[in-house]
């Protein structure tokens, strides 16, 4: 069994007298594609904004280690060079900026100029809407153009563990399809990933493990190939009977 990229152990987090976070314990091992779902409110995203560093810590009890060491009161920019990126929910893309200048933003932590020059070649390749698109402010694009855009960014950081909060929100079933598909190419080029999604049976259907979160804590985890098959995550989170 590889080492654990990420391991999260007795995280808890509080916004004033409301636990949202119930001392969780989670791991994501080099090279595996992880999924915490769950229902809204359940605490994926202060999960995740926990794990950066983006809440003040006063709210955090716990703790997270990164790469074998922790990480709290990291900057973003040193997250990223330790390669650690996070595309946040709702995009977060610089508006005021072009697609272009967006992905250049990405690649701050590099200098190899032909490298960034030729990664932006591929990402064009892979989403050619953003090519076609490369000078248009980033405000003015769709949300799914946004969330290919952020996607993108993200990656051009060339990070090790990376960290997707709800790619697929507001998306058409077809953008959901696309993003889905990068997320598994992403993870084959051997990125590791921690995807926080309702699209409970995408996610499984890409992850290699899964968690459940719910009501701040996590109720149950396992294999993403089993957990389609359990009658309580088919019952709660797939819509079945
Ligand atoms: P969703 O899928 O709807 O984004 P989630 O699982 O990501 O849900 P969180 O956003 O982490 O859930 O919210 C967990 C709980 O914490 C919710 O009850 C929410 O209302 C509460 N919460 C989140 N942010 C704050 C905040 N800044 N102040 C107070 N309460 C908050």
């Amino acid at each position: 069994m590889t080492t654990p990229i990420l391991q999260v152990r007795g995280l808890s987090v509080a916004y004033g007298g409301i636990q949202a976070v119930k001392g969780i314990d989670l791991e994501v091992r080099e090279g595996e594609l992880v999924t915490l779902i769950g229902a809204n409110g359940a605490g994926k995203t202060t999960t995740l904004k926990a794990i950066t560093g983006t809440l003040p810590q006063c709210r955090i009890a716990g703790h997270v280690d990164y790469a074998g060491a922790p990480i709290h009161g990291l900057s973003s920019f040193a997250l990223v060079k330790r390669g650690l990126a996070m595309v946040p929910e709702g995009r977060g893309v610089f508006a005021r900026m072009t697609i272009r200048e967006n992905l250049l933003m990405g690649a701050y932590s590099r200098n190899d100029k032909a490298g960034i020059e030729a990664d932006i070649d591929k990402w064009f390749g892979i989403f050619p809407r953003l090519r076609e698109r490369a000078n248009q402010l980033a405000g003015t694009m769709s949300g799914g153009e946004q969330q290919m855009l952020a996607m993108a960014r993200a990656l051009m950081s060339h990070p090790k563990l990376l960290l997707l909060d709800e790619p697929s929100m507001g998306l058409s079933p077809l953008m959901v399809e696309r993003i889905f598909e990068v997320v598994r190419e992403v993870s084959a080029q051997g990125v590791t990933i921690l995807l926080v999604e309702q699209n409970a049976r995408m996610a499984l259907q890409a992850a290699h493990r899964g968690y459940v979160m719910d009501s701040g804590a996590i109720s149950m985890s396992g294999e993403a190939s089993a957990m389609l098959d359990d009658p309580r995550v088919r019952q709660a989170y797939l819509g079945e009977e």
